[in-house]
């Protein structure tokens, strides 16, 4: 392999592209809006998922394929994935893009989530109350990030997303981690420290490793990250999402690709987990992502970038920023990795 294919320009792919080329490895990106985050080289822009010949294209381009946004038209997939391989597969994309396929399939393998019921239309949503109970939070089964086509049920009426959606049991959890595991093409398979997740209004506030929990609580994730990425076959990276409850983990839910809980790793291991990704799609040896840090990541959202800075100045503080142009609120503009011990 040397030419990796990156189907969306966010700061993602970005990264992605950027430990590539470290490995002396070339990434075309494949981005739908009209410029990717920050300098990347070789990007097509304004890239349409229904254009066959701009596919056909990119396709041809590269070695093989992989994916910062796992939203991808399944027509768009198959053109492509007559031309490449995409890495990770479709099984794995076709599983976590849609919340119902994902919830079924975890609890196919034997890994608990929460509870939950289709709701295919409105009109299906006071029967699935009535199974699921109350609280409960509604979510769109397709598209949603950062806690968008999400509606909390509480005791008054519920409101509808206005699309397909499940309902899912509300978790009384204690805390949020993560684990970010990865499989290489050869099967093996490694995942870094879980850590800790903090949210705000939906989003992801901080990543704190190590997460503070029981040594039998992490091991535990890392086997149930483990057991996912050998039911899919998978070869890339993954992140894992789970609750620790009294009860033990509950899988919330996975994403085929790096992950914004993972960003830590670029401080706190030799190999992070951007650098993982690509080694894993390119057909190389995983690295080690030994942790050898404490780190805490923060995500710098909306004006959290007029504190760039000061924290430019901060001592132990590794600064990340995605080159969007102007602040929106609820966009991440970057995040900063502090090493604290
Ligand atoms: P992401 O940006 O991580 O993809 P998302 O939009 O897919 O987010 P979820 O991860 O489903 O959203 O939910 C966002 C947050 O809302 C969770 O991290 C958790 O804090 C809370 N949450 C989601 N589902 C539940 C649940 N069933 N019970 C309790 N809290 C929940
Ligand atoms: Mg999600
Ligand atoms: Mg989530």
């Amino acid at each position: 392999v040397q030419t990796i294919g990156i189907l969306g320009g966010g700061q993602l792919g970005r990264m992605l592209s950027v430990a590539a080329s470290r490995l002396g490895l070339r990434c075309h990106i494949y981005e739908p809006g009209a410029a990717p985050a920050g300098d990347v080289a070789h990007a097509v822009t304004n890239a349409s998922y229904e254009d066959e010949a701009a596919l056909r294209a990119f396709a041809e381009s590269v070695d093989v394929i992989t994916y910062e946004f796992e939203n991808v038209p399944t027509s768009a997939l198959d053109l492509l994935e007559s031309i490449r391989p995409i890495r990770p597969n479709r099984r794995a994309l076709a599983v976590s893009q849609d919340r119902l396929t994902e919830k079924t399939f975890l609890n196919e393998i034997g890994l608990a989530t929460a509870p939950f019921a289709d709701v295919p239309t409105e009109g299906d949503l006071g029967g699935a109350i009535d199974r699921i109970g109350r609280p409960s939070i509604l979510k769109t089964r397709r598209m949603g990030y950062d806690g968008k086509g999400q509606v909390r049920v509480g005791d008054g009426p519920a409101e509808w997303t206005g699309a397909p959606s499940v309902l899912e049991g509300f978790v009384d959890f204690s805390a949020e981690i993560s684990v970010i595991v990865a499989r290489g093409a050869d099967g093996q398979v490694a995942a870094f420290d879980p850590g800790l997740n903090v949210h705000r209004e939906g989003i992801l506030r901080t990543t704190t490793v190590p997460c503070g929990l029981a040594g039998a609580v992490t091991t535990d994730a890392v086997l149930i990250a483990a057991r996912i990425v050998s039911a899919l076959d998978y070869i890339g990276v993954m992140g894992v999402e789970l609750f620790v409850t009294p009860r033990g983990l509950i899988v919330n839910e996975i994403a085929p690709r790096v992950h914004n809980s993972g960003h830590w790793t670029q401080a706190g291991c030799a190999v992070d987990q951007f650098e993982q990704h690509i080694r894993a799609v390119a057909g190389l040896p995983l690295g080690d992502g030994k942790r050898y840090a404490d780190v805490v990541m923060e995500n710098l959202i909306g004006d959290d970038l007029g504190r760039v800075p000061d924290l430019l100045r901060a001592p132990n503080t590794q600064v990340h920023l995605y080159g969007k142009g102007a602040p929106r609120p609820g966009r991440k503009m970057g995040h900063v990795n502090r090493i604290t011990g």
